[in-house]
């Protein structure tokens, strides 16, 4: 941002009519950037930004870094024309202040490790384990990892976290993200939370080696009393207390899921065995916080098999992050592996179908507490077209159920500290840094390099789910000469098949990256003007929120989460967040998107407004955590 431009703050918006055509669009960029660059936008910055980082930076070190000058691209369009005479920043390297945090070497706070009565008497294997006294070998130059801020304003709380994935151990989607995120929000939140995990095999090994054994102990899991070895490797790491369920028979597999005849069992065996391993390690938290079908038999073993223990006085919360998958199958396979009670196979808690049981439900019925990640889409699913056959359920428990809205990691989703991004930025120079990651994602992906262009990105599992049929059935429309589209995914064949049609069909202006990639996804974060999640449902939905903290508008279907976090752009009022439509109809999306465009290519002036609010937007899970504690609270 040049000195020139910051001096402007008187520069307004209503100054700015809206621009008919390119050079138009061209002269209302800079005045939109002057304003932006007000002291008090600046201050408001660096309030909502990473304040370790930033603070790490001088203020004036980090003007002199906006102010560098940048090597002006020969090919700039009218609009980088008029930059070019301007000091522009420089691509600027990126400030890796941010350091890899080193998991600190702390004894674990329990108490001496004493099996609960009903379990086979502590059986070691540390043989068979490797030894993982890793966490006092961190590498030299890692700094420690700051202690969290924590906010003592409510009572303390303990909490175990249950679930199948976490990032960065396994993640196949956005519960490994929460899983990762609200633990560490919490802690900030006077909580004492350890997250219980079950120890794939495909956990990095990284990860694998820094773990400590705890202890091991055989259980009884099976109608017929068959006996199973749980195994507890810790990892401590940011306050939070990782512990990871090992079993080969289990989890050798390289996928964390793999297919429901060898997933009921694995996940009927981890629900008791986690529970099995608190009584173990002598842990009674005031609340076990479960997620998903995986540990939905938490509750429904702590009320039966475990209302006998010291564990049972725990208040239990079951957390739906997406209905639609709920772990039915027939009844006597499911009583076989779980071992539960008969009384519990009845129509108002896991039968489901007359002849089939539902670990979702069981747990649904047996939980203290119901959450999922939205207010929408806790409506929705009490209606019969989003319940997945579980709304009359959810109905009758309507009393307990509630919506708290994801947030994202703003440390690991930050423009300004991103070490994957090609340049870095912030709110005060998204809009000319933008393009240069535009620009470098351009370069990547083989598509034409002209920033002018507008670049839609989507970033999904390629399902049904994500509304990918009204996508494929808009792409000729959307494909003007002016617009490329960038995806990233993998998922259903007939989704990979039909982008890989279109990027051979629309050659420099259609990428499809069928392909899992962490790296390329924050590449399109930063470097596309506006995301696309058109989905038919969506509990809450992350790519939006990463999607805003990038300076990237949203374009969204009005459901779940993406309802509860995406404002709708209002052409009269310039507020919002983004463009949304409401019907699940591929017209609505061509409209939506057409919209997108025309604010983008005849209004830069409130286009940029836009990224920068959304920049601003706090997306972080700050609120969520407080959210979330008072319900701790209210059950405790
Ligand atoms: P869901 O949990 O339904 O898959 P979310 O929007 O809640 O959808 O979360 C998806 C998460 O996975 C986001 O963090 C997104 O960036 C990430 N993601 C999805 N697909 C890919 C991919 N192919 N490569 C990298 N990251 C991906």
């Amino acid at each position: 941002m040049s000195a020139s431009k910051a001096e402007k703050p008187s520069t307004k918006k209503k100054t700015a009519p809206a621009a008919a055509s390119d050079e138009i669009i061209a002269e209302a960029v800079p005045a939109a950037k002057a304003k932006k660059a007000t002291p008090a936008k600046k201050a408001r910055t660096a309030k909502t930004a990473s304040g370790a980082v930033k603070a790490d930076k001088p203020a004036k070190e980090k003007a002199a870094a906006t102010k560098d000058d940048k090597p002006a691209k020969a090919k700039a369009a009218p609009a980088k024309k008029a930059k070019a005479e301007k000091a522009e920043p420089a691509p600027v390297k990126k400030p890796r202040t941010r350091k890899p945090k080193a998991a600190p070497a702390e004894p674990a706070e329990e108490a001496p490790i004493v099996p609960v009565a009903e379990e086979a008497p502590a059986a070691p294997v540390a043989e068979e384990i490797p030894a993982a006294p890793a966490v006092e070998e961190a590498p030299a130059e890692e700094t420690p990892a700051p202690e969290p801020v924590i906010d003592y304003s409510t009572p303390r709380r303990s909490v175990a976290f249950i679930g199948s994935e976490c990032y960065p151990f396994v993640k196949t989607g956005g519960l490994g993200d929460v899983m990762y995120a609200l633990p560490r929000a919490l802690v900030k939140q006077n909580c004492d939370v350890k997250v219980i995990l079950p120890r794939y095999k495909c956990i990095p090994w990284e990860y694998q080696e820094k773990m400590v054994y705890r202890g091991a102990f055989d259980m009884d899991l099976c109608a017929d009393g068959k006996s199973y070895y749980v195994g507890i490797m810790e990892y401590v790491w940011d306050g939070v207390v990782y512990d990871f369920i090992d079993n080969d028979e289990f989890f050798s597999w390289g996928k964390p899921y793999t297919d429901l005849v060898e997933d009921i069992p694995k996940f009927c065996y981890f629900a008791k065995a986690a529970l099995a391993a608190l009584n173990f390690l002598d842990w009674t938290p005031d609340i076990i916080h479960c997620h998903d079908w995986q540990a939905a038999l938490v509750p429904v073993y702590l009320r039966t098999l475990f209302a006998d223990t010291k564990l049972a006085r725990a208040r239990t919360i079951l957390t739906i992050h997406n209905l639609k998958f709920q772990g039915i199958y027939s009844i006597p396979h499911i009583k076989y592996w779980s071992g539960l009670p008969d009384y519990v196979f009845n129509k108002d808690a896991l039968t489901t179908n007359w002849v089939d049981a539902n670990m979702f439900k069981g747990g649904l019925t047996y939980a203290n507490a119901i959450t999922t990640v939205s207010p929408t889409y806790a409506w929705e699913i009490q209606t019969p077209e989003y319940g997945e056959t579980l709304d009359a359920h959810l109905r009758y428990h309507a009393g307990k159920l509630r919506g708290i809205v994801n947030g994202i990691d703003c440390e690991t989703w930050d423009p300004w500290t991103d070490q994957r991004l090609p340049v870095n930025y912030d709110i005060t120079n998204v809009l000319d840094r933008k393009k240069e990651n535009k620009r470098a994602l351009q370069e990547e992906l083989g598509l034409e390099q002209d920033d002018g262009k507008f670049v839609l990105g989507l970033i999904s599992r390629l399902t049904d789910q994500k509304g990918l049929d009204l996508l494929n059935a808009i792409i000729p429309q959307i494909m003007d000469g002016n617009t490329q589209l960038v995806v990233l995914g993998t998922g259903d064949k007939v989704y990979e098949d039909s982008f890989r049609y279109y990027e051979n069909a629309y050659k420099g202006a259609v990428c499809s990256n069928i392909m899992y990639d962490e790296t390329r996804a924050h590449h399109i974060y930063a470097g596309a003007d506006a995301l696309l999640v058109p989905s038919r449902f969506e509990p809450c939905g992350l790519t939006q929120l990463t999607a805003m903290r990038y300076g990237t508008v949203p374009i969204v279907r009005e459901t779940g989460g993406l309802k509860d976090t995406v404002e709708p752009y209002n052409v009269y009022t310039n507020t919002g967040n983004g463009f949304t439509f409401d019907r699940y109809d591929a017209g609505l999306l061509l409209d939506a998107v057409n919209r997108a465009k025309t604010l983008y290519f005849t209004n830069r002036w409130c286009w940029d407004e836009m990224v920068q609010r959304d920049m601003d937007k706090d997306v972080s899970w700050e609120r969520s955590a407080e959210q979330y504690k008072y319900l701790y609270l209210e059950l405790t």
